[in-house]
Order: C-alpha cells, then sequence, then structure tokens
C-alpha cells in the first residue's frame, strides 16, 4: 500500500522499532481509526482506547526496560504518535500524556517508590495525571500559588490546579507546588524552592472538580484540583526540593516533541482526506484535484508538512542525543508543526466544503481538535518568546562567531 506522505523517516529506525510502528498502523486502520468518531462524541475518558494501547504495548514505550516499558527513543515516539494523531486525537493523547503524567515519577521518585507505582503505570492497572497549571499560572507557570508548606516529616499542600487531563480518573497526581515554612507569611512567594509531589487520588483535602466541557479532544477530560492542607509523606517527593521545576520541564520537552507529531499526523490525516474527496468531486466539467488552485493548495499544505516532520524528526534526535539546545530544539519544533496543523486542518475542511463542515464528516473533528495543540504545553505565543530570546542571549555572546561582512569594532559607532 502506498501513503500520500513521504515513508523516508522510517531509514532511521531499527527492525523492532518498525514493528512496533507497523503494528500501531495496524490498530489505526483497523480499530482507532473507525472508532474515532464514537470516542469523539462523548467526552468521557477513551477507556477500550487506552486498554488497547497498553496491551499492544504502545504505552510502555514511555516507561524503561527495569519497570516493563521499551524505553523508546523519541525519534520512534514521534512516529507512533503522528500515526495516532492521523486518526485520532485522543489515542494520541493517551501516549503522550501517560508519558507527561509518568516521566517525574521515573526521574524523580525514589527507587521504592517507583518499584510500587512504575509497573502498575506502564501495564495501564494504574493511572497519574500531571498538575501543573493553576487558575493564575498558565503562561506565566512561574506564578504558581499552590503551596507546599514543610510540616513534620512531610508537607501540607493547599492551592487549585486547572485544565489538568484524566483528573478524573488518575490515581496518581503530580503536583508542583512552592515549597515553604510553616511560620512563613500565608501564600507563596516568587523565593519559595518549587517542589514536585505524588498525591493519591483519595488523601483527605484532595477533590476533583467535574469534568469540564470543551471544544475538542473528546476521550480525554479535563477538570481542575482543589487541595486543602492535603497532608502528603516526604517519601512522595520526587526529586529535592528546588527540582520541582526541572522535573517538570524534562517532562514538557517531551510532550511537546508529542503535541508536534500528533499535530502533523492529523495535518497528514486532513491531507489525505481533502485530497480523497478532489478526486472524486467534479466542479466546472472536471474533478476538483484537476483544477491548478486547488492542485496549489495541497501542494503547499505537502511540502510545509514534510519540512515540519524534518524538524520533529532533528528535535527528537536532539533529545536522544542529549544536546544543550534540545529544549529549545523541540520548541521550535511544536510552534512550527502546531501553527502549521492548525492552518493545514483549516485549509483542508475548506477543500471539502459543506461536506467538511458537517459533524459526521471527520474534518469537522480534526478542525476542533487542532487548536488545543496550539495551546497546551506552551502557547505558540510562549514558545515563540522562548525560541527568540535565546537567539538574542546566543547573538549576544562573546564567543559567537562574528558574521564574515561586518567588519571589526562597534556597529552602533563605527557605521
Ligand atoms: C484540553 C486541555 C488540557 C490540558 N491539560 C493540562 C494538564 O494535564 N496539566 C496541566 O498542568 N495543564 C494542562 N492544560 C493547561 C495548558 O497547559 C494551559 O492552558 C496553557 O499553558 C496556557 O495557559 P492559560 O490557559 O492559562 O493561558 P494564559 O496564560 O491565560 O494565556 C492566554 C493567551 O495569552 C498568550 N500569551 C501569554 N503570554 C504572552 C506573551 N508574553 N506575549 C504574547 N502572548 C502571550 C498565550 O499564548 C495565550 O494564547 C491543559 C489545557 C487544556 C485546554
Amino acid at each position: 500500500m502506498t501513503r500520500l506522505f513521504s515513508e523516508r523517516f522510517l531509514h532511521a529506525l531499527e527492525p523492532d522499532e518498525l514493528r512496533l510502528l507497523e503494528t500501531t498502523r495496524r490498530l489505526c486502520r483497523e480499530r482507532i481509526g473507525p472508532d474515532a468518531d464514537a470516542v469523539a462524541r462523548e467526552d468521557t475518558f477513551a477507556a477500550g482506547t487506552f486498554r488497547l494501547l497498553v496491551e499492544h504495548r504502545i504505552v510502555a514505550t514511555a516507561f524503561p526496560r527495569r519497570f516493563g516499558g521499551s524505553e523508546a527513543r523519541q525519534r520512534l515516539r514521534i512516529r507512533l504518535v503522528e500515526e495516532l494523531g492521523r486518526v485520532c486525537s485522543a489515542a494520541a493523547s493517551l501516549v503522550t500524556g501517560a508519558d507527561l503524567s509518568c516521566r517525574a515519577i521515573v526521574a524523580g521518585a525514589s527507587e521504592a517508590v517507583q518499584d510500587q507505582l512504575l509497573p502498575a503505570l506502564c501495564e495501564g492497572r494504574l493511572q497519574a495525571a500531571f498538575a501543573l497549571t493553576e487558575p493564575g499560572a498558565g503562561s506565566d507557570v512561574r506564578n504558581l500559588a499552590t503551596v507546599a508548606v514543610r510540616a513534620g516529616e512531610g508537607y501540607r499542600v493547599s492551592g487549585r490546579k486547572k485544565f489538568i487531563t484524566r483528573a478524573n480518573v488518575a490515581d496518581w497526581f503530580v503536583v508542583v507546588a512552592r515549597c515553604r515554612d510553616e511560620q512563613a507569611p500565608a501564600g507563596a512567594s516568587p523565593d519559595d524552592p518549587f517542589v514536585a509531589l505524588l498525591i493519591p487520588r483519595d488523601t483527605p483535602g484532595l477533590t476533583a472538580g467535574p469534568a469540564v466541557d470543551k471544544l475538542g479532544w473528546f476521550g480525554v477530560p479535563i477538570a481542575e484540583l482543589a487541595f486543602d492542607g492535603v497532608a502528603v509523606d516526604a517519601r512522595w517527593r520526587l526529586g529535592a526540593e528546588g527540582e520541582g521545576f526541572a522535573l517538570a520541564q524534562d517532562a514538557l520537552v517531551r510532550a511537546r516533541l508529542g503535541h508536534a507529531s500528533m499535530a502533523l499526523g492529523r495535518a497528514m490525516g486532513a491531507v489525505e482526506i481533502a485530497a480523497a474527496y478532489c478526486c472524486e468531486r467534479d466542479v466546472f466539467g472536471k474533478p476538483l484535484g484537476a483544477h491548478q488552485g486547488v492542485q496549489w493548495m495541497l501542494a503547499d499544505a505537502i511540502t510545509q508538512i514534510e519540512a515540519s516532520r524534518a524538524l520533529v524528526d532533528a528535535a527528537a534526535a536532539s533529545y536522544d542525543r542529549g544536546d544543550a539546545d534540545a529544549a529549545v530544539q523541540a520548541s521550535m519544533a511544536k510552534m512550527h508543526a502546531t501553527d502549521l496543523g492548525m492552518k493545514v486542518c483549516t485549509d483542508a475542511l475548506q477543500l471539502t466544503g459543506g461536506r467538511g463542515y458537517l459533524k459526521a464528516f471527520p474534518l469537522e473533528r480534526f478542525f476542533r481538535d487542532a487548536k488545543l495543540n496550539q495551546i497546551g504545553e506552551g502557547s505558540s505565543e510562549v514558545h515563540r518568546t522562548v525560541i527568540g530570546r535565546d537567539a538574542v542571549r546566543r547573538a549576544g555572546e562573546a564567543s559567537l562567531e562574528r558574521h564574515p561582512c561586518l567588519p571589526a569594532g562597534k556597529l552602533t559607532t563605527d557605521f
């Protein structure tokens, strides 16, 4: 079977990685794709899809081998998420979300806690959610107001978290808060170190609100969390006090690669659907796809998607190598792929006319789902800021190679 999009990225994969990709493609063809519309009609947790992804060891790619996982390279994971995103955002999100919520446990929990939780999380017997965002801290994420007050052998957590994916099904929450002493004045201060804590769902004082109605991404509901003096033993701390933000950031870098590949997968699917319509639909005496204007739209979409896939692949390889600039590369990949994904889904819907606007036609769902990738895990504006700030910082470094066309001396005084 041939595909509309290039298979060249598969050359970078090992035989066992290709086998898992082939399994994922088969699942998408036979189960996840055909079921996607039903999953997206109701915003309840897509338990059946999750079980399938666990059973076929796609969720396991996020976990170390010691805990039953396959510790996949990001270069493989982006291909898997792309395949899932091509048919069903919920399925793709379940795979990226498992990584986001478990990464800090992999990186920061004690050995005993890892042994207790990670095998069950890998097998889907337990689920975790990642709780960072708050009513007053979204893009400006350092503005957290949730506090973890040191108390005896642990902490008492108070505050609120907003938009938390799987909040109504997770057994455990990874919660990032500001750490402080009991005697300190009430409220969080920017000097308080960040701390990441694992909190079980049934802890007294912790309540999850009802699922919140949203535009898309059905199958992965979100809800708020409230913490009212929730007691947490120090054994559930991830990393040391002060490392909470860094642990969250590592998880977010991986999640950004996931958002990027999910957005591109969906964009690829949207173009495939629009192209199929263009071949079947006749307008003004010939197929829609025979009109030059339509061909140009398809050409732009396909070319830009292929360019963006190369950027995402390079960012994933950068993460796998542990490059110092892997986080900025992930920001570029996420910003480019998700903005492009929104544009391509909009254009694909336009190409399918009134049918594209119908709920029964998949592009309406693709169009709604595309928006979230531009907002979650750092919006496009936030990543633009990160990339721009990094560029200006590097441009000002004394060690930066000066452009050969510039003479020595000060640019402002010598010209
Ligand atoms: C479906 C869904 C699932 C989510 N899942 C989770 C989860 O599991 N865990 C979690 O912790 N969070 C989650 N989030 C939260 C998500 O990460 C935040 O919504 C996101 O980071 C943006 O924060 P905000 O919504 O508070 O937007 P705001 O911070 O209010 O920003 C509003 C707008 O202003 C723009 N903006 C901000 N700063 C600037 C600037 N300097 N210049 C120009 N523009 C700017 C932003 O880009 C954005 O478009 C989820 C959100 C949604 C909608």
